[in-house]
C-alpha cells in the first residue's frame, strides 16, 4: 500500500473508532479552567507569561486527569490555565484566556456536562468575584439544560454567583494537597453518574464567617484532622453525593472569602442538615486551630534553631511563600542569617531574574558584587548587597528556568529567574545540593509539602512580613463580611443557601 493510501485507512479507521465511541457514550462532556491563587495584599500582577496553558490532547494527556479517560463518555479537553499562585491576575490576561475559552466551548456545542477544575482564589484587577465571572459565563455558554460540575481547592472561595451556576461541586479534602486526583475524580463521577441517571442534583452551601491561613488549618492537625476526617462517611449516607468543607483564601480582601460547608445530593433535607452541622462544627472549632510547628519572628526561629542538636533543620520563611501567593523576591531571611553569622544553611530559593542572570554571566567560580532581592515587589521587598561565589548554574536552553547557586558568607543561597517553590527533593538535587548535608535548610514555604516535611529534623516557621503575612489579624481589610478573627466578637447561627440551579 502506498503510504498516502496508508495513512487515508488510517484516519479513516482512526474516524470510526471515536464514532463508535461516541455513538455508544452519548454525552458530549466538555472540561477545563483556570487556576490561580491571587493574594490582594502583593504588588506584582500575573501575566500571561505566568501561566502554563494545556491545551488539547496536552490536557487529555495530563496526569492529574487521567480519570477523564475512564468514562464511557469522552471528556473532551478545552484547556486548563494554571499559574503559581501570586498577585492579582492583570485584567488584559484574565480577558484573553477567558474568551478563547468561551470560543473553544462554543465550537464543541452542544454539550450534555461540563468539567471545571478550578482553584477558586482567584482575583482579576477591576474585578470582584472571578470564578463567578468566568463560571456565569460559561453557564451563558452551555445553557440551561447542561449540568455542571466544578471542582476546588479547599482554599477556594465560593459565592452566590458561583454555586448557582453550577449543579455539583468537590474540594480537596487534604492540606497539604495530596488528593487532587481522588477530588477530581469524585466531580467527574457525580457529572457522570447524574447524566446517565438523568439526575439533576441539589447543591447546598453554607457559608462559614472564619477564615484563617492555610498554615493554622493543616487537615494534618486538630481541630482540621477530624473535621475533614468525618466527610467520607457524612458522604457515604443516603442521598449525599459530595460533602466539602473550604477553608477560603484569606489574603483575598473581597466579600466573598469565607470558610464554607457545600454538598451536593439528591435528598434536600439531609443536605441541609449536614451542611448546618458541619458549619456549626466549624465555627465551633474556630479558636481551637494553630500552627502545627513551633513558630516566631526568623530571628527568634534562627536562634531556636541553632540550639538544636538534630539536623536538618528546615526554616519556613512563610509570609513569602510563592506557593500560597507571596512574591518570593523577599531577601529578608538572607539579611537576618548574615546579621546572626549563621553558617551550613542553603536557602533556597529567591526569585531574582537579574541576580540569576549576572551570574550566568559571570561564570562557575567568579566572585561578583550582587544586590539580591527586591527584584519584582519593588514596594515591599529589600535587596541586600552581598559578595557572591557562583558554585553552580543549572544548564538550560529556557531563560525562565535558569537558577544559579551561590555562596555568600559561608550561606549557600539559590537563585532562580522565575518565581518557584522548593517542593520536592530532586529541585535541590538537580543543583547539586543534598538538603540532608545542611545543619539548616530555609524554605520560602508555609506548611511543608511531604517530601520535605520526610527530612525536615524538625519544621521550624518564621512568621515573617510578605504577601501571604500570616498576623493575619493585622491585615488591612476593606472588603470584607464580618468575620472571625477581624470581628473577635461575632455572634452567628450557620444558614444554607441553596443554588438556583437546584430552585429551577
Ligand atoms: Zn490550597
Amino acid at each position: 500500500m502506498k503510504r498516502r493510501d496508508f495513512l487515508k485507512q488510517a484516519s479513516i479507521a482512526a474516524l470510526g473508532a471515536s464514532v463508535a465511541r461516541a455513538g455508544a457514550a452519548n454525552k458530549r462532556i466538555a472540561f477545563g479552567g483556570i487556576q490561580i491563587e491571587c493574594s490582594t495584599y502583593g504588588n506584582i500582577l500575573s501575566r500571561m507569561e505566568d501561566f502554563t496553558v494545556r491545551r488539547g490532547q496536552e490536557l487529555a494527556d495530563y496526569r492529574l486527569f487521567s480519570v477523564t479517560k475512564s468514562y464511557p463518555h469522552p471528556f473532551t479537553p478545552v484547556f486548563l490555565a494554571s499559574a503559581v499562585p501570586g498577585g492579582p491576575v492583570e485584567r488584559k490576561t484574565y480577558d484573553a484566556l477567558k474568551s478563547e475559552f468561551l470560543g473553544r466551548l462554543r465550537e464543541l456545542l452542544p454539550l450534555d456536562g461540563v468539567y471545571l477544575p478550578m482553584h477558586g482564589a482567584m482575583f482579576v484587577e477591576g474585578m470582584v468575584d472571578a470564578e463567578g465571572d468566568w463560571i456565569s459565563a460559561v453557564r451563558a455558554v452551555v445553557g440551561e439544560r447542561c449540568l455542571m460540575s466544578a471542582s476546588y481547592d479547599l482554599h477556594g472561595n465560593l459565592s452566590r454567583r458561583v454555586i448557582d451556576n453550577l449543579d455539583m461541586m468537590s474540594a480537596f479534602r487534604t492540606a497539604p494537597h495530596i488528593d487532587r486526583e481522588e477530588t477530581h475524580k469524585r466531580a467527574c463521577d457525580m457529572l457522570v453518574r447524574c447524566l446517565d441517571r438523568g439526575i439533576r442534583p441539589t447543591l447546598v452551601w453554607a457559608p462559614i464567617p472564619v477564615l484563617m491561613p492555610g498554615e493554622r488549618s493543616s487537615t494534618e492537625y486538630e481541630p482540621a484532622k477530624r473535621l475533614w476526617g468525618q466527610l467520607p462517611a457524612m458522604t457515604a449516607q443516603e442521598g449525599v453525593m459530595d460533602v466539602s468543607l473550604l477553608v477560603g483564601y484569606v489574603w483575598a480582601d473581597e466579600a466573598r472569602a469565607t470558610a464554607a460547608a457545600v454538598l451536593t445530593g439528591t435528598k434536600p433535607a439531609a443536605l441541609h442538615k449536614a451542611a448546618t452541622n458541619l458549619a456549626q462544627q466549624y465555627w465551633d472549632a474556630r479558636t481551637e486551630f494553630r500552627f502545627g510547628v513551633p513558630t516566631g519572628t526568623m530571628t527568634e526561629i534562627i536562634a531556636k534553631a541553632q540550639a538544636l542538636a538534630t539536623r536538618p533543620v528546615v526554616l519556613s520563611d512563610s509570609g513569602d511563600n510563592p506557593t500560597g501567593g507571596g512574591t518570593g523576591d523577599r531577601a529578608d531571611a538572607l539579611a537576618e542569617l548574615l546579621r546572626m553569622k549563621v553558617r551550613d544553611v542553603v536557602l533556597a530559593g529567591i526569585a531574582d531574574r537579574p541576580g540569576t542572570e549576572a551570574c550566568y554571566q559571570a561564570g562557575v567560580g567568579r566572585t561578583l558584587p550582587l544586590r539580591v532581592g527586591a527584584t519584582l515587589d519593588l514596594q515591599a521587598s529589600r535587596p541586600v548587597e552581598v559578595s557572591a561565589k557562583v558554585v553552580f548554574l543549572a544548564q538550560t536552553g529556557t531563560p525562565a528556568e535558569r537558577q544559579a547557586v551561590i555562596e555568600v558568607d559561608g550561606i549557600t543561597v539559590v537563585l532562580t529567574a522565575r518565581r518557584r517553590p522548593f517542593h520536592e527533593i530532586v529541585d535541590f538535587t538537580s543543583l547539586g545540593l543534598d538538603p540532608t548535608r545542611f545543619k539548616f535548610v530555609v524554605v520560602k514555604a508555609g506548611y511543608l509539602v511531604p517530601p520535605i516535611a520526610a527530612i525536615a529534623n524538625p519544621n521550624l516557621m518564621a512568621l515573617t512580613d510578605g504577601a501571604v503575612n500570616q498576623d493575619i489579624e493585622h491585615l488591612a481589610s476593606r472588603h470584607r463580611v464580618p468575620t472571625y478573627p477581624f470581628v473577635r466578637d461575632l455572634r452567628w447561627t450557620p444558614a444554607t443557601i441553596v443554588s438556583a440551579r437546584s430552585r429551577g
